[in-house]
């Protein structure tokens, strides 16, 4: 279905809605990767109640995706069915500061809370820095660096469902683990309480500093990239077993293993998401040979792959060749 289409079966733009609806919308352009087709239908709320009606109307069987700043995303080059939500930096992007907690919205880039965390003197958001997503998706993910993560320092969080109600939820709730949350897939974080400790100003800002310049150092941030492409497996690191697996700089298409960090995947200019998933599932091939180690995906990978035909994990090598990778959400 098209998104027009979309918008016609449901009376989507007879309900009231105050944000925006967009048919058919490329995602390269959203994707930190710059590859991906389009979403079906996009929408931008204004805000939390805005977006509770478009989930009230809009049929369940209609998938729904949120995305933040697509630092983590690689959506695949036919696309995603339904409708994908962008939390607009109008309607979810303050930050108040109540004491030692601040109240932040989801669309806030995580490095705009670093800073206002230093402002306000409350520390434990330095990692932070260094991380260019948003709010919503360090919530969904548990993001972390540097040995601290989201978990820490989130108290509670306002999630809208997928029937379209609001919620309010103490972060115990969300079941987090290293870089996971046990959230449904479709729950849209729409704000979340953080709690800080107080601490001097320099002190904040010399962490901060100290995360940029290790950032600068050790990893392609200039690149077209998703961040880590693999979990570090319990007792490892994804990057010393794709070094040892013989992946470093490794290239398919356009898409290459780093040579200055090889856990981060890059685009190296015309790159189509089948490349950049190919590869990753050669490395993922490779270090199951050298190590026996399953490395697990920390990038998200959505969509249809344009050909319909899909691509097998580990590329059928011994381990993982039974089940076929799913082309759908996630
Ligand atoms: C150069 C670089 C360095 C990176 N370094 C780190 C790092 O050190 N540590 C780290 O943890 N990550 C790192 N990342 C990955 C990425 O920045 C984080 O995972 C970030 O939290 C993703 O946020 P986002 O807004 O870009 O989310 P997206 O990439 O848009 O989405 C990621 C996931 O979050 C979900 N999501 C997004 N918004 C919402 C919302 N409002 N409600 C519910 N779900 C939502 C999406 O559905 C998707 O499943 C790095 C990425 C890059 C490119």
């Amino acid at each position: 279905m098209s998104g027009a289409d979309l918008i016609a079966a449901h009376g989507l733009d007879r309900i009231g809605l105050k944000g925006r609806l967009s048919a058919d919308q490329p995602l390269s352009s959203v994707t930190w990767f710059r590859v991906g087709g389009p979403a079906e239908l996009l929408f931008q709320p204004a805000d939390v109640e805005d977006l509770a009606l478009f989930l009230r109307h809009l049929p369940e069987a209609v998938p729904v995706l949120p995305i933040g700043l697509g630092s983590n995303l690689l959506v695949r080059d036919g696309g995603l069915e339904g409708v994908v939500v962008r939390l607009s930096a109008r309607g979810f992007g303050a930050i108040s500061v109540e004491g030692e907690t601040m109240r932040v919205g989801a669309a806030v880039p995580d490095k705009r809370l670093a800073e206002a965390a230093a402002e306000a003197g409350l520390g434990g958001f330095a990692f932070y820095a260094g991380i260019p997503g948003g709010i919503g998706g360090a919530l969904r993910m548990n993001a972390g660096a540097h040995g601290a993560e989201t978990v820490e320092v989130v108290r509670e969080l306002q999630a809208v469902t997928r029937k379209g109600e609001i919620l309010r939820m103490p972060a115990s709730d969300m079941g987090y683990s290293y870089r996971h949350s046990a959230a449904p897939h479709d729950m849209i974080f729409t704000e979340a309480v953080f709690a800080g400790e107080p601490r001097e100003r320099e002190r904040i800002r010399a962490e901060m500093d100290a995360v940029n310049e290790h950032r600068e150092k050790a990893q392609p941030i200039r690149e077209k990239t998703g961040g880590s492409t693999f979990k570090n497996p319990p007792g490892h690191s994804a990057w010393k077993l794709i070094d040892e697996a013989g992946c470093r700089g490794l290239q398919i298409g356009g898409a290459r293993m780093s040579d200055m960090h090889c856990n981060f995947m890059i685009n190296t200019g015309e790159a189509s998401a089948e490349d950049l998933e190919r590869l990753g599932e050669t490395v993922r091939a490779r270090v199951l040979d050298t190590s026996g180690i399953s490395l697990e995906w920390e990038i998200k990978r959505l969509g249809r792959f344009a050909t319909g035909a899909g691509i097998e994990p580990f590329l059928g090598a011994a381990g993982g060749a039974a089940s076929k990778e799913s082309a759908s959400h996630g």
